[in-house]
This record gives C-alpha cells, sequence and structure tokens, in this order.
C-alpha cells in the first residue's frame, strides 16, 4: 500500500497552490483529480482582482489584459460608470493556468495523478486510509493528512467530519469569440432580480475574451433560460452579430461564508469546500491563493509537532469574523426581489456617497480576510500596502 504525508483531493486553483507550497517544504504531497485533464470543464470566470494580482506571482502569459472600467446597469438598463486609475481585474485564461500550476508543482515534486476520484477514507487508525478510484479500481493509500479542495460540494468534508456548504448561488456563463471591442476593456454588471436573483448578470470584455453570464439562487430561477434571456438583451448593447460561443462554464458559489470547522486532527478544507468565497462579491480566486499559504503553514507545523493546538488557528470562526458586513450585504442583495426595488436602490447609487462605496465594492483593494499574524500572508509581499479594506 502507498503511503505519503498529505493527500489533497481536488486540482482547482486551491489544491494547486496547496499541493506546490507543501512539497517545497519537504512533505510527500500526492494530488488527485476526477478530470482527466485540467483543461476540461473549467468552471469559473477567472476574474482575477488586483490584490491577488499584487501579492502572488501569476503567469503573465496565462492572464488577459487588465480592466479598469465598469458600468452598473439597473434593471431598466440606466448606466452608472466607474473607472479606477489601477488595473483592478485580468481575466485568467483558466485551463492553461492550471497547467502551469500543475507543472510548479509536480517540478516541486508532487505526485500527480489524474482522472481519480476520493471514494471513501477510515478514521480509525493512526494515519488516515483513503480509498481512490482510478478507472473502476479502488487503490487505498495511507497518509498522515488529508486535504478537501474539492470544491462547493465536497465530499471530503462530510467523510472526515467537517462542515460543508448549505447556501450558494449557481454561476452559468458563454465565453464568446468575434465580439468588437467598443472602448476600453470593461467589466458590464447588470443588477436584475429577474435575470440573476440575489446577485448579477455580467459581460466581461478584456479586448480578448467575452464572458456572458448569470449568476443567482437555485430555487428562484432557471440559469439556462436567464442566460438565453440575458444573451438577447444585450443586442442594442453590444454587437453580437458575429459572436460564436467557445466554451460554456458553470458550477456551484458557496455564499453563505467561511464554514465554522474547517479542519480537525485528520484534515481540512480549502478554497470553495471550506466556503472561503466572499459572500458579496462571489469572488473566490483570491481566498484560494491566500487560504493555501495558511493552510500549508498550519499542516507543516501539525506534522511536525502533532499537537492538535497547531490547528486550533485554522478556524472559519475567526475568519467570519471579518467577513459580518459582507454576510450583511448578502443577505440585503438577497432580498431584493423586485425589479422596481433594485431600480430604486441603482438611482440612490448616484448619490456621491453611495457612488463611492460602489466604487468601493469594485475597486477597494479587498481580499480573502487575513487574521492577525498572517496579515501579509502572500509569496511577495506588496510594497504600497495602505490599511486594505475588503468587499
Ligand atoms: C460561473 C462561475 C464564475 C466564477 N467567476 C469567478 C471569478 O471571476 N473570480 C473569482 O474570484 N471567483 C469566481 N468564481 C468562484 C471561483 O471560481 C471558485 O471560488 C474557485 O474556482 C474555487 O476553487 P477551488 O480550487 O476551491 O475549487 P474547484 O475549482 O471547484 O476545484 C475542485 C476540484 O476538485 C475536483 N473534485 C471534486 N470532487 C472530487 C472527488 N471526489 N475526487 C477527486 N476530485 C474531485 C474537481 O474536479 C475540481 O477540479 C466563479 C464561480 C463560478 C461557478
Amino acid at each position: 500500500m502507498q503511503s505519503c504525508d498529505v493527500v489533497i483531493v481536488g486540482a482547482g486553483l486551491a489544491g494547486l497552490q496547496l499541493s506546490r507550497l507543501l512539497a517545497e517544504r519537504e512533505l510527500h504531497v500526492l494530488l488527485i483529480d476526477r478530470k482527466p485533464a485540467l483543461t476540461h470543464a473549467v468552471h469559473t470566470t477567472g476574474i482575477f482582482v488586483r490584490r491577488t494580482l499584487e501579492d502572488f506571482p501569476l503567469p503573465d502569459n496565462c492572464l488577459g489584459p487588465p480592466v479598469r472600467d465598469v458600468t452598473l446597469y439597473s434593471p431598466g438598463r440606466r448606466q452608472l460608470e466607474l473607472h479606477s486609475n489601477h488595473d483592478e481585474f485580468r481575466i485568467g485564461r483558466m485551463g492553461s493556468l492550471y497547467e502551469e500550476f500543475l507543472d510548479r508543482a509536480i517540478r516541486a515534486g508532487v505526485e500527480w495523478r489524474p482522472a481519480t476520484q476520493f471514494a471513501e477514507c477510515d478514521l480509525s487508525g493512526r494515519q488516515v486510509r483513503i480509498g481512490l478510484d482510478h478507472q473502476g479500481v479502488r487503490r487505498l493509500v495511507d497518509a498522515r493528512y488529508l486535504v478537501g479542495a474539492d470544491g462547493a460540494n465536497s465530499r471530503v468534508a462530510a467523510a472526515v467530519g467537517l462542515d460543508h456548504n448549505r447556501e450558494w448561488i449557481v454561476g452559468l456563463e458563454d465565453v464568446l469569440e468575434n465580439v468588437p471591442l467598443n472602448g476600453p476593456p470593461r467589466f458590464h454588471c447588470f443588477l436584475d432580480p429577474k435575470l440573476a436573483p440575489g446577485y448579477l448578470a455580467w459581460v466581461v470584455h478584456d479586448g480578448e475574451q467575452v464572458h456572458v453570464g448569470v449568476g443567482g439562487y437555485p430555487a428562484r430561477f432557471d440559469p439556462v433560460e436567464a442566460l438565453k434571456q440575458f444573451h438577447a438583451s444585450l443586442q442594442g448593447i453590444f454587437d453580437l452579430s458575429k459572436a460564436e460561443v467557445v466554451e460554456r462554464r458553470g458550477g456551484r458559489i458557496p455564499v453563505g461564508g467561511v464554514l465554522r470547522r474547517i479542519a480537525n486532527s485528520h484534515g481540512l478544507l480549502l478554497g470553495d469546500a471550506a466556503g472561503a468565497v466572499s459572500p458579496l462579491t462571489a469572488g473566490g480566486l483570491d481566498p484560494c491563493m491566500r487560504l493555501s499559504k495558511y493552510a500549508a503553514d498550519v499542516i507543516v507545523e501539525f506534522l511536525k509537532t502533532e499537537k492538535p493546538e497547531a490547528l486550533s488557528d485554522y478556524s472559519g470562526d475567526l475568519f467570519r469574523a471579518r467577513f459580518v458586513s459582507r454576510l450583511w450585504m448578502r443577505r440585503i442583495l438577497k432580498d431584493i426581489q423586485s425589479p422596481q426595488l433594485m431600480e430604486a436602490g441603482c438611482a440612490l447609487m448616484r448619490l456621491p456617497l453611495l457612488k463611492s462605496f460602489a466604487h468601493h465594492v469594485f475597486f477597494g483593494r479587498g481580499s480573502f480576510p487575513d487574521i492577525s499574524g498572517h496579515e501579509r500572508s502572500a509569496e511577495e509581499p506588496c510594497k504600497d500596502d495602505p490599511a486594505a479594506t475588503t468587499a
């Protein structure tokens, strides 16, 4: 039977990043994913925010051109323009980015097994005995520690007795080609409780790629139908006459905030599996990067000391305390069900105070909240870091 220090289930951004960080610290890491290749079934738009781009060395050739402009649309399509003097967003070319991250991980010593599914685990022994299925054959692996980086609907969470996500929105988008760009690269956000109940619909065009999507609470809309209607409603705003859909992406986005119990002496949760997504913006890529660094420190310490106290700081309760305002704003967004009310809210956003709030939500140097002592947990500390605001 194979044995290793850490088994990581899921090679999304969180699992890829953590696997490399642990391998660089001399641990024997086995990384598995049920996908045969990481370019398959990408489910994210891939928008990285400024603070992530500043704090982590993401490969430039896997990122699109910077975006500095946002247009916010009311249900009646009244527009509010927001502009930043900084490069605020870049869309990751996620298939290439995952492959690049995997390559870095393998070079650091990570053992990689694609097309391998986590099935179950036995926690009764000194080590965690993990059942992995590959092409219909079950293999057992003993590990000192198990990590669930297996997304919003984590199987590892249940298997090791940790919390699991209960609230999510669903996002669905098309990636288009052949849409002319008028003006600078732009993120268009449509607030419309019918097309995107509890969240927003979006068109993000960086001059190379165009993503057209809708997101919302699954009980309140049919994402496929909403995306169709959204496409149709864009005719007057974008020239879609030659547009070609080259990819469809979609999935669940947990928005209930970081889960409370995300680590114990058998394993821990990371990324979407831990609910580490901004409840307001539904951005989960920055948390993947930031929380991975923190998880690596905690795992290394735990395996060295074998003391459960080493895990006590990796607690959702500590992170949740920093999420309070965003959880409140999520409740408000969720509860606005009438287009008229949303229209009125959008009209108010023209007032200077609320416009600066909107500016803050889109352009504030927000990121996953770091807890004290880990405030600068990125790989390359950034030079100018005024009291960071979070959105
Ligand atoms: C439509 C959409 C658009 C989004 N856009 C953005 C955005 O623009 N910016 C942003 O910041 N966030 C965005 N998000 C959220 C963001 O994509 C996620 O928070 C982030 O990708 C989570 O990464 P992860 O590594 O935790 O999980 P995932 O990327 O979900 O990776 C989990 C991996 O685990 C594997 N897996 C699952 N179960 C098993 C199993 N039993 N055995 C083996 N492998 C398994 C899966 O195959 C998958 O590869 C978006 C989400 C959606 C759905």
